[in-house]
């Protein structure tokens, strides 16, 4: 049988294609196809997106148990991001979370009803009531299974405006013509057979990467190949020294346990049985941002207030719902009492639930304006902020930052960097992104390609990307992939993980750099056509090295703490020196390192106390 990318090309023409099928792509595809061609290409089926996994619920102000306002909201997110966070573009988040909220509702998604049959919320952590008086009900939820009902949701819808699903497809190359985009070539899993797709626009959103950490909350699938391939093109990623721990992973595993058990009324125990929040956040206690409890758990640890308690790393602390009772747990969180039955044997209104941080989510990836329009450089830029990108005829020119854009190009969800969550995301907020930001971008897809030309893919554009493909079956031995894997995972979490110090960041970089040499000598062990899972854990690795290298990089070069970025040597924010967001480009192997104003028209930064 041929090996992969030897055999038949197939070439295919949308106006728009969508990359990945997570909640962003698919509203991005919903709204695009209700005006042009649009075809979402996808490495999972849609139902296996990590959007599937999103537990504990969508942010909006309803006001629907208590007063709330989107005005509230929007500064819980930019003072939860730690002033990061551009402000307008959170505004925007906060505002039209109600309309998203409501047109889910609209479209069939199941949310848990109050007793009267209005949409039920629960609090959730940073989330307050009158820029911070105390926490508010703002967390709209299906039980524990909100990001699941949101992709039955709009995959349905999807299906119903005839977009075209190309499923188990890993898109290995973006095509462009000068700064323009021309399509996308990708490799079908089950044939080993390329595909070219020819568009006038593309939209990646490709989920997250937390698989470059040993222990995480993030599907084996999460990594980060969009903003890889945004890499290989050249083009820089932002803030990506910001990546969040959640605090509440199951120990030693990483498996998720909602903030929502903690937005019911969950409470973080130590060794002696004190709820220690109450000595980092008298305000919100175990509600605080998980950038704040993740680092009260780290202290607990190493102060020998542990569970276990020899300040060893496999330490831990409890997270009990005990009092919460055997009905409310069963209604409101099902699923995270079957992970506990299931994976630790215990249930959650018996007994405390033994966790620990966990790396969790993206603040960083691909720059875009608030339609979603990729920006193509930035360097040394500060302020430059000049409001939307100017309808569907934004082109090369000038973005709403004052920064060029790539044509054509789009990206939304996780991989992208609006940039909303700033240096630490609230929970629920990325849920709202996914779906406000998604449809944005949709929008101006489709005003887009009405006015576009089709940029040229020049002749053989898979030709590099077969390549690529050959040289893994050239049948040279190589190390196999899979101990690189392991080892970029470990030194992630020892020296990029909660809390950073300059030396050991800047060994990592070295590491990685040693191991990207390695990576270049590994081959595929599996010479088959069909279904070959070596060939795309070894792509996947590629992409995962990249990022980790761009993410130690940066991480390196900011000498001040910041929401996730908690470095010992440099305790404090400098709002002087560092309110400014990174840039970092990958040019042979190495970085280089830019940066570019905060929009920070709203609020004045402020010290973050809850
Ligand atoms: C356990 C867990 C619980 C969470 N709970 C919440 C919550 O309650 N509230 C909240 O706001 N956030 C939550 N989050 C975060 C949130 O779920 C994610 O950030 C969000 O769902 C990401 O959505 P996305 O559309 O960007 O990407 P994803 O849903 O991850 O989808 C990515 C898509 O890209 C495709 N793809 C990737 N690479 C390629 C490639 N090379 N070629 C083709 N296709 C590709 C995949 O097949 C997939 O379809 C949670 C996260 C986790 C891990």
């Amino acid at each position: 049988m041929a090996v992969p990318g030897s055999g038949q090309i197939h070439v295919h023409e949308y106006e728009a294609v969508i990359v990945g099928a997570g909640g962003a792509g698919l509203y991005a595809a919903l709204e695009a196809s209700s005006a042009c061609r649009t075809a979402v290409v996808s490495k999972l089926h849609p139902m296996r997106s990590h959007t599937g996994a999103a537990q504990g619920g969508i942010g909006a102000a309803l006001g629907n148990l208590e007063e709330d306002r989107p005005e509230w909201h929007a500064f819980d997110t930019i003072k939860g991001g730690d002033y990061l966070v551009d402000q307008e573009a959170a505004v925007i988040l906060a505002e039209d979370a109600v309309r998203a909220v409501y047109d889910l509702e609209n479209r069939g998604l199941p949310f848990s009803r109050t007793p009267e049959g209005r949409i039920d919320q629960r609090r959730f952590g940073g989330h307050t009531r009158n820029l911070g008086e105390a926490a508010v009900r703002r967390s709209c939820y299906a039980a524990d299974r909100t990001g699941h009902m949101i992709l039955q949701t709009l995959y349905q819808q999807c299906i119903k405006n005839q977009v075209a699903f190309f499923d188990e497809l890993f898109v290995l190359d973006l095509l462009l013509e000068g700064r323009k985009v021309a399509g996308l070539v990708a490799l079908e899993l089950a044939t080993g057979e390329l595909h070219v797709f020819r568009a006038k626009a593309v939209l990646l959103a490709t989920g997250g990467f937390g698989q470059m950490f040993r222990t995480t909350s993030n599907a084996y699938a999460n990594t980060g190949d969009g903003p890889a391939l945004v890499l290989r093109r050249g083009l820089p990623l932002e803030d990506m020294e910001f990546f969040q721990f959640h605090p509440t992973g199951i120990r030693g595993m990483g498996i998720l346990i909602t903030e929502g058990v903690r937005g019911e009324g969950g409470i973080l125990r130590n060794r002696q049985g004190q709820r220690f929040m109450e000595r980092y956040a008298p305000t919100l206690l175990d509600l605080a941002p998980r950038d704040m409890v993740s680092r009260a758990i780290m202290e607990e640890l190493k102060e020998g207030n542990g569970i276990r308690g020899d300040r060893k790393i496999n330490d831990y602390v409890h997270l009990d719902a005990t009092h919460l009772g055997k009905e409310l747990i069963e209604a409101k969180l099902p699923d995270i009492a079957d992970f506990c039955r299931t994976y630790l044997g215990i249930d959650p209104a018996d007994s405390p639930i033994p966790v620990q941080p966990t790396a969790h989510y993206a603040m960083g990836g691909i720059p875009t304006d608030n339609d979603g329009c990729v920006l193509a450089s930035g360097d040394g830029a500060a302020g430059g902020l000049s409001g939307s990108a100017g309808g569907a005829a934004a082109g090369a020119g000038g973005g709403a930052r004052g920064l060029p854009l790539v044509e054509g190009l789009y990206a939304a969800g996780e991989c992208a960097c609006v940039s909303v969550h700033g240096a630490n995301r609230l929970g629920t907020n990325s849920l709202v992104d996914l779906v406000v930001y998604g449809r944005r971008a949709g929008q101006h897809i489709a005003g887009f390609v009405k006015q576009a030309d089709s940029a040229s893919p020049g002749s053989e554009p898979e030709g590099p990307s077969r390549e690529r493909l050959e040289r893994l079956f050239d049948g040279k031995k190589g190390p196999h992939g899979g101990h690189i894997r392991e080892e970029m995972r470990d030194l992630m979490m020892e020296k990029i993980g909660i809390y950073r110090k300059g030396p050991a960041m800047q060994e990592a970089v070295r590491d990685l750099e040693a191991l990207g040499e390695r990576y270049a000598e590994v081959r595929t062990q599996d010479s088959s056509g069909r279904f070959n899972t070596d060939l795309l854990e070894i792509l996947e690795l590629g992409n995962l090295l990249d990022l980790a290298l761009v993410t130690a990089a940066s991480a390196g070069h900011r000498t001040e703490s910041r929401g996730a970025h908690a470095r010992e040597d440099f305790p404090e924010r400098d709002d002087e020196g560092w309110l400014k967001h990174s840039l970092v480009w990958l040019e042979d192997a190495q970085t280089r390192i830019g940066y570019r104003g905060v929009d920070v028209s709203r609020w004045k930064p402020k010290p973050r106390t809850y």
